[in-house]
């Protein structure tokens, strides 16, 4: 809302679901396989091949369904999309249209406005109605570059042809490019959650577009919607949407019309450009597919599809709050990745203390992690041995400060902290007489500080504390040098 102007976003989502083989045949669906090389009668396209329906794609499909709280559909259809395309052998894609796998869901996400700075400002909860989740098979790929002739030729792979999607389509319930972005996010989450898609947009096994329109707030009537593709990134789709609305509101505000066209986000310019106006939409002439029989689940299957599945994310992050007392923030945080989420419940155990369980995870532990552009699964620090240096800590084996070198050096060896405190010599002393006689040798070095302070310069008590710790080569309680120094004074 800007201006007496109101944003309205609707989104679709391409989500790839992780199977082996193809939706309709049984080439495999790996990534970087020489060109055409995944490839048979039925994908591509040959005359009298008929097509068979991949079970687990099915699967992979409820569970992606599920995870975003939408209704699966007892029966639906797959019918023919058709167009032509030279990455589109068959002339039509098997997708499905007017009986989709899916639909009608509500997925409450959280969502928060950005300041300058790109931090969010409050954390919210907003409702997303979801219209539907499709099953659909994908394309092939044009190839332009790194091949002889490429001025002359365009090269065609079929490898991808095939590859089952799902498509997610929302109401236009979006007022916010920000809402749009951590709705993305919410998506992405879920369905590697569930391990339905790896969802990635920078490999392009999810791709998304916006529709994006302006009105005037008050009015009933949506506007021109312009829709928005090539955004290969969440951050790219939210800057792109930022830069639309810019673009229809100052076309609207000095009197012109917008048009009903598809435009190209281009990430060098950072700008959208025209890529087809709506004249040149295609009609796709959608019929049922003759030779795939409806798609009929039972309730049994999709029970044993529910029961299969992990605790999703927006539960965990609840729980999470209410069992450990964690912050919204800190609960967030930690179930943003299921093995993430899994770590810390696994060290929070092992510590017996969440709460700093969770501070020394985000605070220490991650940032190791993201160093080393690792998953919290593939940690050289087991949670187990994370919960045993947060114990050591709340034990006053050792200081907090050695903790954190600790873990450094457990990072950089998988050695186990007892053994590097060991090794290291680095137990910290909480022994009273040994502290006492520290206590007293400085006492005695420092004749004239002693003087001042029994005169009332109370300041000094914190240059005992820091002689002492000297002394003691940092090796101290500093709990147990405060409370024994006080008592020795006061005699
Ligand atoms: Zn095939």
């Amino acid at each position: 809302m800007q201006n007496g102007w109101e944003t309205i976003i609707g989104l679709e989502i391409h989500a790839q679901l992780s199977t082996e083989s193809k939706i309709f045949c049984g080439c495999s669906t790996r990534f970087g396989d020489e060109p055409n090389q995944n490839t048979c009668p039925v994908c591509l396209g040959l005359p009298g091949a008929l097509p068979v329906l991949n079970r687990r794609a099915v699967e992979l499909g409820a569970r992606a369904a599920l995870a975003l709280g939408l209704h699966i559909n007892k029966q639906s259809i797959f019918a023919r999309k058709n167009y032509f395309y030279p990455d589109l052998p068959k002339g039509y894609q098997i997708s499905q249209y007017d009986q989709p796998f899916s639909a009608n869901g509500k997925l409450e996400i959280m969502t928060a406005e950005r300041d300058e700075a790109g931090h969010p400002v409050e954390w919210r909860p907003k409702e997303i109605a979801i219209t539907r989740l499709h099953l659909e098979e994908d394309a092939g790929k044009n190839v332009h570059e790194g091949l002889p002739d490429v001025d002359r030729y365009s090269y065609i792979d079929l490898n991808r042809a095939g590859t089952p999607l799902a498509e997610i389509v929302t109401e236009p319930d979006f007022r916010s490019s920000w809402e749009a972005y951590d709705y993305v996010n919410h998506v992405r989450r879920a369905l590697q959650w569930v391990g339905a898609s790896e969802a990635d947009m920078e490999k392009g096994n999810l791709r998304c577009e916006a529709n994006v329109s302006l009105r005037r707030i008050g009015d009933e009537r949506l506007g021109t919607k312009v829709e928005l593709k090539n955004l290969n990134s969440v951050r790219f789709m939210q800057r792109a949407i930022e830069f639309e609305v810019d673009r229809q509101r100052s076309v609207l505000e000095s009197g012109g019309r917008l048009v009903q066209e598809t435009r190209l986000w281009d990430d060098r310019a950072l700008e959208t450009r025209v890529m087809r106006s709506k004249e040149e939409a295609h009609d796709y002439r959608y019929f049922p597919e003759p030779d795939l029989p409806p798609l009929t689940v039972s309730e049994e299957f999709i029970k044993r599809v529910r029961s299969s599945m992990p605790e999703l994310p927006e539960a965990r992050r609840r729980r999470f709050m209410e069992q450990y007392g964690l912050s919204f923030s800190d609960a967030s945080q930690l179930t943003s990745e299921r093995s993430l989420a899994d770590y810390y419940e696994h060290a929070a155990k092992a510590s017996g203390n969440p709460r700093a369980t969770a501070n020394w995870l985000r605070s220490e532990l991650l940032r190791e992690l993201e160093t080393g552009g690792l998953l919290a699964s593939a940690s050289p620090v087991s949670p187990e041995e994370l919960g045993a240096l947060v114990r050591m800590i709340d034990e006053a084996k050792i200081s907090g400060k050695q903790g954190k070198d600790i873990l450094v050096e457990m990072f950089k060896t998988g050695k186990s902290a007892a053994r590097i405190v060991e090794e290291q010599g680095l137990v910290q002393v909480s022994d009273t007489a040994e502290i006492d006689g520290l206590i007293d040798e400085v006492l005695l070095a420092n004749p004239t500080q002693l003087e001042n302070y029994r005169a009332g310069k109370e300041a000094l008590f914190g240059f005992f504390v820091g002689q002492v710790m000297k002394a003691s080569k940092g090796k101290a309680n500093p709990k147990v040098v405060n409370e024994r120094l006080r008592e020795k004074l006061r005699g």
